[in-house]
């Protein structure tokens, strides 16, 4: 029996609307702030990963793409990809990433040029100058360019992943999964401690 469809089912178009009204208009970018901080609020105040399990967009998007649209080879993901020391090496590289460009974003505010550009895997500078909004604060700007340059990248990883291995194969050692995965086992084990049943979903 085909399982009834919820709203949260279609957050996947959140997510390519996402990308498209980056490719435009660079500021929208800040609403990935969003897929920032609410997966995270959510681990802390539930300690579950309802995020990953039911409202992450790209999740559903990969396994569209990788599921229903056969872009997948549909492979096991290698084994490394499920160690502690990748997920959490990945992890932080990728925050490292993130830091470097908060300092950057730091930097325009305190008075170096605005670079339009967004930087694809940490290496590629594609021009992206048409996107920018004249008469924006440059250090509003910057952070938006750095910011779509982390979300344009972890897309791109995600769906070289989905197309190697299995459709949501990205989500074995995406950052936002191994945090909130971390703290949904440390109020788990906070739980045991204090003697309460848990009902993470870890
Ligand atoms: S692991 Fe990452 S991409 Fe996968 S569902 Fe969770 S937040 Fe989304």
């Amino acid at each position: 029996m085909l399982k009834q469809k919820r709203w949260y089912d279609y957050l996947w178009i959140v997510s390519v609307v996402y990308l498209i009204l980056g490719f435009f208009n660079i500021l929208f970018a800040w609403f990935g702030l969003l897929c920032f901080m609410i997966p995270l609020l959510i681990s802390i105040i539930n300690g579950n990963k309802a995020y990953c399990n039911k409202y992450c967009g790209r999740g559903q998007l990969f396994e569209l793409l990788g599921g229903r649209f056969g872009l997948s080879r549909k492979a096991a993901p290698p084994k490394f990809l499920r160690s502690k020391w990748f997920r959490y090496g990945f992890l932080t590289f990728f925050m490292t990433m993130f830091i470097l460009m908060l300092y950057t974003t730091y930097l325009v505010f305190g008075g170096m040029s605005l670079k339009e550009v967004v930087t694809l895997l940490w290496v590629f500078k594609l021009p992206w100058h048409w996107a920018g909004v004249p008469g924006v604060t440059p250090w509003v700007a910057q952070f938006a360019f750095g910011f779509y340059s982390v979300m344009l990248t972890s897309t791109v990883l995600g769906l070289i992943t989905m197309m190697l291995f299995k459709p949501r194969s990205w989500c074995v050692y995406c950052p936002m999964g191994t945090m909130t995965q971390g703290i949904c086992q440390i109020k788990h084990r906070k739980d045991d401690l204090d003697g309460r049943k848990s009902k993470a979903n870890c």
